[in-house]
């Protein structure tokens, strides 16, 4: 990817009507463009980070068994009415055509379409567990659309939903779950910073649990356990002031964004749609249900959260848009430009990503800062003193130093795991 081909520019200062770190920082950084509040178009670089967090919720989903489907956007408002959550759901968009006067809603969420779907499979107890799940846009009319992508109106989500025979099948992959998002969240790079919150779980179980990440801009409040990573959420809490998993005695209170949350539904939906199987003998029983979902939007917002300085973000490795930021410095010259388009082209046939600064109009400072905004991990310099003894400057983003290898040791130094 060459930087002369981005028509987007960074820019200097954020926009003014931008508070939350993550989309300042996003937006200067043209990973991405406010549209409205709470809607954003993904420009290049930021598609680039969607795309590996994507890649790494799907292999994770199929290791757990999931198979992907993708439901509609546009839903009949019958499908709504038959949960009740036409009315219920606060932040449901719904409209009605001027065209036809149907009435519609925007999917906030799902069940009211793959509960019906499962529905049309006329199941036996042998079709079952079933998981699917989806990566799809959602739409939630949320009033506080003020954190960037931390919450949008307009949001990518995973989604998954499993259907079950019965409450302990249901339990037992609730579990497998559990450790699916675990592994997600420790390669996305947040892993250490994100808890297994214990949270209030609707009508059919006491709990459910969210994903946390400790973040001082995050709108929740959780009460963590360092002795077994694990926490409370505030709604939670009321008295308790020791662990409910490992009993340790004290808790500490602390600001996290919800990346994920997994839910068992148990049979709300296959009630209201009246979902059952064929059981092997005896009467038809009613599908046990769970829904597990990650947005995928706010994991970048809260990756650029926890991982930013005063002059950029910071991309773990697994999802940063490249893995070098190449350039030259230093009066532009023929040979220089041959020995970098080299070093470019050595890089991409070794499948490095490279986002290469090929503008010929920018000072070494202005790069330089744009390299630190951007966050790739690692920065490649070339110069025309360097070059004649072989030699290149390479630096992480997340180190202060830089270091001066030799050209030939560049792939291997570059494809070092951090
Ligand atoms: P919240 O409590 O933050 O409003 P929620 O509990 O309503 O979220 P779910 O319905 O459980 O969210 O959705 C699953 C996941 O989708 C959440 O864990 C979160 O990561 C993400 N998500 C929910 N709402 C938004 C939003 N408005 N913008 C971006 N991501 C969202
Ligand atoms: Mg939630």
């Amino acid at each position: 990817m060459r930087q002369s081909e981005i028509p987007f520019k960074t820019r200097k200062e954020p926009p003014k009507d931008e508070a939350a770190i993550n989309a300042q920082l996003l937006s200067r950084a043209g990973f991405v463009d406010k549209v409205m509040a709470g809607v954003y178009t993904f420009l290049p670089l930021g598609l680039r980070v969607m795309k590996k967090i994507e890649k790494i919720i799907r292999e994770e989903m199929a290791a757990a068994g999931g198979e992907e489907l993708l439901m509609p956007i546009l839903q009949p408002k019958a499908l709504w009415e038959q949960t009740g959550r036409w009315k219920d759901f606060d932040s449901l968009f719904k409209f009605t055509s001027t065209n036809s006067g149907i009435e519609v809603a925007l999917g906030p969420t799902h069940e009211e379409v793959i509960t019906p779907l499962i529905g049309k499979a006329n199941l036996s107890y042998k079709d079952l567990p079933i998981y699917l799940f989806q990566i799809q846009n959602k739409f939630r009319d949320e009033s506080r659309a003020k954190s960037g992508l931390l919450r949008g109106r307009e949001f990518l989500m995973k989604d998954l939903y499993s259907f079950h025979a019965d409450e302990s099948d249901l339990e037992s992959y609730y579990k497998k779950m559990g450790q699916a998002y675990r592994t997600i969240f420790n390669r996305a790079g947040i892993g250490d910073l994100t808890y297994y919150t214990l949270a209030s779980g609707g009508t059919f179980s006491k709990y459910s649990h969210e994903f946390q990440t400790l973040c001082p801009a995050g709108e929740d409040t959780i009460h963590i356990c360092k002795a077994c990573h694990t926490a409370v959420n505030d709604e939670l809490i009321g008295e308790q002031s020791s662990c409910p998993e490992c009993g340790a005695k004290s808790l500490e209170k602390e600001k996290a964004i919800e990346v994920g949350n997994i839910f068992k539904l148990g049979t709300k939906y296959s009630s209201a749609f009246k979902l059952t199987y064929k059981d092997k003998n005896g009467p038809d029983k009613a599908v046990v249900m769970g829904c597990y979902g990650i947005g995928l939007s706010r994991l970048m917002g809260t990756i650029v959260e926890v991982y930013h300085d005063e002059n950029g973000m910071i991309w773990p490795e697994s999802v940063a848009p490249a893995q070098v930021h190449l350039m030259t410095v230093g009066s532009p010259d023929a040979e220089l430009k041959k020995s970098a388009e080299h070093v470019y082209n050595t890089l991409v046939r070794s499948g490095i990503e490279v986002l290469y600064d090929d503008r010929e109009d920018v000072s070494a400072g202005e790069k330089f800062a744009d390299a630190d905004l951007i966050g790739l991990p690692w920065r490649v310099v070339l110069s025309e003193k360097l070059l004649s003894k072989k030699q290149i400057e390479i630096k992480r983003r997340s180190e202060k130093k830089a270091e001066i290898i030799d050209e030939k040791d560049l792939v291997r130094a570059v494809s070092a795991v951090a």
